[in-house]
């Protein structure tokens, strides 16, 4: 069965109408700052991607780019004004960065509270200690799709390909939170088929094409495919889909599954960030 990322997108439009209008009858228009550091030519397609999504919202929402000339120190001062800046709830930054520039410092000189993809130390800390905080929008993705679908992810056996602080490691604690048994798999891992053939959830966030193929997958198992490449022309993931999907009992197409959900992310993890802020600007723990 393929797991539709379109219909959660859809099922999460409605939720999210309501809550923007429940904070514009309070005067509040959820802004939202994209910062494009450099010339990276997917990234700046992303970036006005996600420019129309929020507008079709009803959301304010601004690009900031920058060239490749840009220092550090100047895209750092970039997100300094957006922290001061009030008609702006979240911050998105989009990589890569120019050579040379360190994302993570960028991506530290961000308040947390508007860090909408949960980069900062601070929201990974959170995360990691199971308080409530900003999460990537990627891993949230994935376990809005699980729950969409009905599949129970408790004492289920859940293998995750990635590790990267953006996707592998925040969906495997998102999972570990809700009582699967969790192993990780990254690029020093010996023999991958032999663990990720133990899943009865197996999720690759990797980027590879072709990398998950039917003989690394268990009958039935749930296939999650994050991964996001450019193969011939096409867009395509980490998983050989026609192969594995006769095997698996679910699977995300690429597209059209999990890259379908993490922008209703975004835009859910802004509204947020609107309404945290209108309470106070708690975590309401
Ligand atoms: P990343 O930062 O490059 O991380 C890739 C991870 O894969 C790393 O942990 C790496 O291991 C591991 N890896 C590399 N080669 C491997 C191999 N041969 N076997 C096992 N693991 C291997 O990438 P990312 O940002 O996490 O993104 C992963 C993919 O998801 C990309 O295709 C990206 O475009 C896509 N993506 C999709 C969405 C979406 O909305 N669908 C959002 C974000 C990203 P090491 O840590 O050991 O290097």
């Amino acid at each position: 069965m393929i797991l539709d990322g379109q219909k959660v997108a859809i099922h999460m439009a409605g939720e999210l109408d309501k809550r923007i209008k429940i904070l514009k009858d309070g005067g509040i228009i959820p802004g939202l700052a994209i910062v494009l550091g450099g010339s990276s030519r997917p990234a700046a397609m992303y970036g006005a991607f996600l420019k129309k999504k929020a507008e079709s919202y009803g959301i304010s929402a601004t690009v900031i780019k920058k060239p490749d000339s840009v220092t550090e120190g100047e895209l750092i001062e970039v997100i300094r004004s957006l922290n001061d800046n009030h008609a702006i709830h979240g911050i998105l930054l989009l990589m890569p960065l120019p050579e040379g520039i360190s994302s993570d410092n960028v991506v530290e000189a961000m308040d947390p509270y508007k860090d909408i993809d949960g980069l900062t130390a601070a929201n990974r800390g959170r995360l990691a200690a199971g308080k409530p905080g900003f999460v990537p929008c990627t891993p949230r993705a994935v376990m809005a799709i699980l729950e969409e679908y009905g599949i129970a992810v408790n004492g289920k056996k859940a293998v995750v390909l990635g590790r990267s602080n953006v996707v592998g490691l925040p969906v495997s604690l998102l999972l570990l939170q809700k009582h699967a048994t969790v192993t990780i798999c990254h690029s020093h891992t010996g023999d991958i088929a032999e663990i990720s053939r133990t899943a009865d959830i197996l999720v690759s966030a990797v980027g590879k094409p072709g990398m998950v193929t039917a003989d690394m997958v268990k009958r039935g198992a749930v296939v999650i495919d994050v991964g996001i490449c450019r193969q011939n022309g096409k867009t395509v993931g980490d998983v050989e889909t026609k192969e594995v999907a006769e095997k698996s009992s679910y699977i995300t197409p690429v597209p059209g599954g999990v890259g379908a959900v993490t922008t209703s992310m975004m835009i859910q993890a802004l509204v947020e960030a609107a309404e945290k802020r209108k309470n106070g600007g708690s975590h309401n723990e």
